[in-house]
């Protein structure tokens, strides 16, 4: 009777696990919900001094609302390692997002190939989109590129790209969601 018990008590905690062996699908459906839930644009609205609107959150909020690594490169200024991030090979034709708050930032038009393993453009889509500030971390002087909506750390801009702007802007995969065209 008591292996009976045990082995019944067995039976029941492998149900749900073969259920997930079962549908991987909807498995990777429901993570893919659940942690990309700005990968949409969320166009930019202007109030009546034509003042881009913030969207302003506690710590709190925004934890609850992106993964771990989101929270750390956009709300922290952390970096992701270089090529790990998914969006360095995407060459589709699209829109780059802020991973934060769904500002469109950078278009696939603009994308080009650094070397460097992170994504990087020779301009915003528009400037007013990112806010540029001077970064004087590990003792190097950066400009560092935010998001000018949410504040969201995106990366950090150079004067050492591709013609027609000469820029480089290095940014974090982390710190963008592409919505496809
Ligand atoms: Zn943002």
């Amino acid at each position: 009777m008591k292996y009976l018990l045990i082995s019944m008590l067995l039976m029941s905690c492998n149900a749900p696990q073969s259920n997930k062996v079962v549908a991987p699908g909807l498995d990777a459906a429901i993570t893919t919900q659940t942690t990309m839930t700005t990968d949409t644009i969320v166009p930019a609205q202007f109030d009546a001094t034509g003042q881009l609107v913030k969207v302003v959150k506690t710590n709190d909020a925004w934890k609850s609302q992106l993964t771990p690594q989101e929270f750390e490169v956009l709300r922290e200024e952390g970096t992701e390692r270089s090529f790990t991030g998914d969006l360095v090979n995407n060459h589709e034709k699209g829109t780059f997002v802020c991973a934060g708050c769904g500002l469109p930032l950078f278009s696939s038009e603009a994308k080009f190939e650094s070397g460097t393993g992170w994504p990087s453009f020779f301009q915003p889509i528009k400037p007013e989109y990112v806010k540029i500030n001077s970064d004087t971390k590990y003792g190097m002087v950066r400009e560092e590129v935010e998001c000018a909506r949410c504040g969201g750390h995106q990366g950090h801009v150079f004067n050492d790209g591709p013609e027609p702007t000469g820029l480089r802007y290095c940014i974090n995969s982390v710190s963008l969601n592409f919505v496809k065209n």
